[in-house]
């Protein structure tokens, strides 16, 4: 009998573009938290924020090309495909418990940047219910229940564990933070390189890099 598969990684983001600060912290979370693979999901439509400067198409493009190479990570393009409503987390959680059973864990990825503004998620307590948060920690962005929300550091308290091992043990539910390589670079930085003119070698893939080249995407004002 074929063993029971492990945990799923789930990383959402709005991938504009997609760079080695996501790629390290899917490839690192699999080595550090027991994960079978990790699966990145672009937003179409994020809530919280601007409007992406690429159309959702381009960056989910970036994405397939970034992990195409990879047979640890792949892509789900259902938030990019329902581009009319607004991405929700909470939703594509929901969506894969419904493809992929109730006992199998799932774990949703964050950087601690993300993970601070949790308590502003659409129903963001149901999160817990459906995946575990694994959450990314740097030496710039480590996680104190002081810098959080109230109602945050009260979740946060009552489901933080230190031993990976549990997300293996059940379903959802934990909260683990993980510490990865430090990379201080964003999407935002990026953007505003390319759009100066200036090169951004080595912060994309190469694939990704032609990809933005052949397509004019973010070309300087
Ligand atoms: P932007 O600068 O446009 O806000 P971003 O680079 O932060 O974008 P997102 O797509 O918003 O990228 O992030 C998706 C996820 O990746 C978030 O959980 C975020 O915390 C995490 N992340 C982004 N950059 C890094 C990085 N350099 N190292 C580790 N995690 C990162």
């Amino acid at each position: 009998m074929s063993e029971a598969p492990g945990p799923l990684g789930v990383l959402g983001g709005t991938f504009d573009p997609v760079h080695v600060g996501h790629l390290r912290l899917a490839e690192e979370a699999i080595d550090r938290l027991g994960l079978d693979r990790v699966r990145l999901i672009p937003a179409g439509q994020p809530p919280h924020r601007h409007p992406p400067r690429a159309a959702a198409p381009h960056r989910l493009e970036m994405v397939r090309l970034a992990v195409a190479d990879n047979p640890r990570l792949d892509v789900d393009d259902a938030e990019v495909a329902a581009a009319d409503a607004p991405s929700y987390t909470v939703v594509s959680l929901q969506r894969l418990r419904r493809t992929l059973g109730t006992t199998r864990p799932l774990v949703l990825l964050l950087g601690a940047d993300a993970f601070l503004g949790l308590a502003t998620w659409h129903r963001w307590r149901e999160l817990f219910g459906l995946a575990h948060l694994a959450v990314a920690t740097r030496p710039s962005h480590v996680l104190e229940t002081a810098a959080m929300a109230a109602e945050l550091a009260e979740e946060f308290s009552a489901r933080v564990r230190r031993d990976a091992r549990v997300l293996g043990e059940e379903p959802c539910g934990r909260i683990v933070p993980f510490g990865i390589t430090a990379l201080d670079v964003s999407a935002t930085a990026v953007r505003a390189a390319l759009m100066a003119g200036d090169s951004v070698r080595y912060l994309l893939p190469p694939a990704v890099l032609d990809y933005i080249a052949r397509n004019h995407l973010y070309s300087p004002a």
